[in-house]
């Protein structure tokens, strides 16, 4: 049955009770002050109070009401554009290594939080695939294989064939797997972090939008909706949702909306045929293609951005006539979810970490690769605020630099979206 109109966001209906966070009312004082609920807040505030901190958090909604709660939810341990050699490249030898370390271990470090914490998110630590759509980027899968093995990577290397046992669809020439990915239902994950970083002892918020923060005595005086935070330090992780209380922070990335579908549960002799072994996969389209399965056996999918107007209709045909080209097994796709999140583009594809004054940090820009990054950035940021020489973080600290014309970044980086999307649809 095709539902007349699409529900919202599949992961609200998929996890499992949580506990409504209060807003903060009042005078508080706080060691560290996290602001923002997703992964990397959470993680910073979970990794702080681990260490010793008082640690208040504040997130303007729930948490996971970001991205971290409308995500694909693939655990990607690897960068989405850049090879390993390019992080030398770009930061020399010895702090290059340091962020591909960091990288490299980030999956292990999502899978080890949810193991510890006991988190109900659907866990599986199958795998990553990043199959090749046209046989000319069979070269670029390769090096980042081979970059990835020489450090140590659990990585390998598939031709056609064993892509079309691995996807169930005979569209790839080939590819690469990453055996240490997987996925999770990224909502469970992220409220399963909030309820770890209270029981370790943070006082979490919700409904708490900080709407200014200054400098006073020595200290930073947050106000949020329903009360005022003093704190010695703050950690924003606003991401894609930084609004304009940061607005030198916020024109430091290109916010793109995403839509994001789920299909009807495929009877179970077609599910078991797509993706038989339960990986995630985002191929190599330069607008990037990635699905994996829900554990009911629905496609859950997400692509590059579009335009806003009328982008939940477009995306929902295109998303149909990719999956009646990749997986002719499916006979009449039906869609049964439709919403959208914020992804936070840099124009390097990169994350930044910022040191703004007197002890307040930031990181955001995953570029649509932070589950296991953010976790990994968030831990960085606690253990920075709990005394961690700058000089020895694995993202160095980066200058606050907002796009020259914002304004006009944005509609240009859609339409560039648009673009890739066309090219890739000629493949
Ligand atoms: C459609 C889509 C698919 C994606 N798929 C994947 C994937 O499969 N794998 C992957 O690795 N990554 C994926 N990503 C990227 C990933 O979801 C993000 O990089 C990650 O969730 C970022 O986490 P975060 O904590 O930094 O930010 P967010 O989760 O966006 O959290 C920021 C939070 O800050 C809060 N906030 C903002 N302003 C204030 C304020 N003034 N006061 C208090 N709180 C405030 C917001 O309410 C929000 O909850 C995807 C993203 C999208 C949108």
């Amino acid at each position: 049955m095709h539902p007349a109109e699409p529900k919202s966001n599949l992961w609200t209906h998929t996890s499992a009770p949580t506990p409504h966070y209060p807003a903060l009312q009042g005078e508080r004082r706080a060691d560290v002050a996290v602001v923002g609920g997703g992964f990397t807040g959470l993680s910073a505030a979970l990794h702080l109070a681990m260490g010793g901190a008082d640690t208040v958090l504040l997130e303007s909604e729930q948490p996971g009401f970001g991205a971290s709660g409308r995500n694909n939810g693939q655990v990607i341990p690897a960068y989405s554009r850049h090879n390993p050699d390019d992080a030398v490249a770009a930061f020399g030898e010895e702090r290059g290594e340091r962020l591909n370390e960091m990288v490299a271990a980030s999956a292990d470090l999502v899978f080890d939080l949810i193991r510890k914490h006991e988190i109900e998110c659907d866990a599986v630590q199958n795998g990553w695939l990043q199959p090749a759509h046209r046989a000319s980027r069979m070269r670029g899968v390769r090096a980042k294989h081979d970059q990835w093995a020489a450090r140590g990577a659990p990585v390998e290397m598939y031709d056609a064939a064993r892509a079309a046992e691995l996807t169930g669809s005979p569209i790839y020439h080939g590819g690469w797997l990453h055996r240490s990915g997987g996925h999770i239902q990224p909502l469970g994950y992220s409220r399963g972090l909030a309820r770890a970083a209270q029981a370790a002892g943070v006082a979490v918020h919700g409904d708490s939008p900080v709407q200014a923060v200054d400098r006073e005595g020595g200290q930073w005086r947050l106000k949020a909706a329903g009360g005022v935070l003093r704190a010695d330090k703050v950690i924003l992780a606003t991401n894609g949702y930084t609004g304009n209380l940061f607005p030198n922070l916020r024109q430091t990335i290109v916010p793109l909306r995403s839509t994001h579908v789920a299909t009807t549960v495929l009877g179970d002799n077609v599910a078991k045929t797509i993706l038989p072994g339960d990986h995630g996969l985002s191929d190599t389209r330069q607008a990037l293609w990635a699905f994996r399965k829900d554990r009911f056996g629905r496609i859950v999918t997400t692509s590059a951005p579009v335009f806003t107007a009328g982008a939940r209709g477009r995306m929902t045909a295109s998303t149909i006539r990719r999956l009646n080209i990749a997986f002719p097994q499916i006979e009449q796709p039906q869609v049964e979810y439709v919403w959208e999140g914020i992804i936070a583009m840099t124009p390097e594809r990169l994350p930044r970490y910022h040191e703004l004054a007197g002890g307040m940090i930031a990181a955001l820009g995953y570029s649509g690769r932070g589950i296991a990054l953010g976790t990994a950035v968030g831990r960085m940021m606690a253990q920075r605020a709990l005394g961690l020489p700058a000089n020895e973080l694995a993202l160095p600290p980066a200058p606050l630099k907002p796009l020259p014309m914002h304004d006009l970044v944005v509609p240009l980086a859609r339409t560039l979206s648009w673009y890739f999307r066309w090219r890739d649809s000629r493949d």
